[in-house]
């Protein structure tokens, strides 16, 4: 049987292990200091809705990555919309984690079962906003990233997953995806002693964004780290349910890390501040290396939010 040439590939993460294995030996023998190789990020973009605006969010995506030392950032970008994707085949098993800010076309089949096998084999996914709103009709990147919304998620699209009772609990009453108007709203941890999460405060301001609702999916595998509540009576299209921000979701060997945060259009620009929110950059720096590797080195900057204040950074 014919196999696709990624499929002999040694994954990245493998060699950057044994390199790391290597280093340490080395290290062990003649210095104290760290050498371990980056860790090797995809950053994927290119397309987005007419909501959305996949140029600046991808700026603001890589401006944060390449700034941590931790990270080696390649930015990849797909054909336009309605272009040819015949030749589109990103290198998945060159890099250790993928960070998807894609909200757009089809891809091949062959990008896709590259993917899948990417993060089936041990590879780091993270899925950024509106990317939960592509590929509805890929069932294996649905239970990736656990739940979506729109682009054709009805109401039979699988349950909606809230927090409810002290823990995260399956709904499938009718209605699919929706979010009331950007405004800040409290982030509320639900999961302290994850990686991604440990040592971030039980509560935090995160601002003007929308809080995605009703997304629904397989729902397998689903950690909720962290929920949001839009009040019915205050705002239109408000749930009064915990609904999930941030997501821990298994998938084969791999882990992914799921934020519905980080909103832009073009009416923004570089100051946009759901995504120069500081909870946003580290969620989302601790998500990519936690994804890479399944821990967490970085510490909580000082200028992280508090429950009573957005905490915006400007550089
Ligand atoms: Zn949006």
């Amino acid at each position: 049987m014919f196999m696709h040439p990624i499929n002999f590939r040694i994954p990245h993460f493998v060699k950057r292990l044994s390199l790391a294995l290597l280093a340490g030996i080395v290290l062990c023998s003649c210095s104290q200091e760290s050498s371990a190789p980056k860790i090797k990020v995809m950053l994927l973009t290119g397309q987005s809705s007419k909501y959305h605006n996949w140029e600046l969010s991808s700026l603001l995506l890589e401006k944060r990555l390449s700034a941590l030392d931790l990270f080696e950032v390649t930015k990849v970008v797909s054909p336009a919309q309605g272009e040819d994707f015949s030749g589109f085949n990103p290198e998945f098993a060159s890099y250790d984690v993928v960070v998807l800010d894609y909200e757009g076309d089809s891809w091949p089949e062959s990008a896709q079962k590259g993917l899948e096998a990417f993060v089936g084999g041990g590879g780091g996914l993270v899925s950024v906003h509106a990317t939960d709103n592509s590929f509805a009709d890929w069932p294996a990147f649905n239970e990736m990233i656990g739940v979506g919304g729109w682009g054709g998620r009805g109401d039979d699209f699988g349950p909606k997953i809230h927090w409810f009772d002290g823990k995260a609990q399956l709904l499938n009453t009718p209605g699919s995806a929706m979010h009331p108007p950007k405004h800040d709203f409290e982030i509320v941890t639900r999961a302290p002693e994850h990686p991604i999460m440990k040592g971030l405060p039980a509560r935090w301001l995160h601002p003007n964004d929308e809080i995605y609702s009703r997304l629904r999916g397989p729902a397998k595998n689903v950690t909720i780290l962290a929920t949001a509540k839009a009040d019915k009576a205050k705002l239109d299209k408000g749930t009064d349910n915990h609904e999930p921000m941030l997501m821990d979701i298994r998938y084969g060997d791999g882990r992914v890390f799921h934020t519905t945060l980080g909103h832009c259009n073009t009416k923004d620009d570089e100051r946009v501040p759901s995504l120069n929110c500081v909870g946003f950059i580290t969620t989302l720096l601790r998500g990519t290396e936690w994804a890479a590797t399944g821990k967490v080195t970085q510490a909580v900057p000082h200028d992280f939010p508090a429950a009573e204040a957005v905490s915006i950074r400007e550089q």
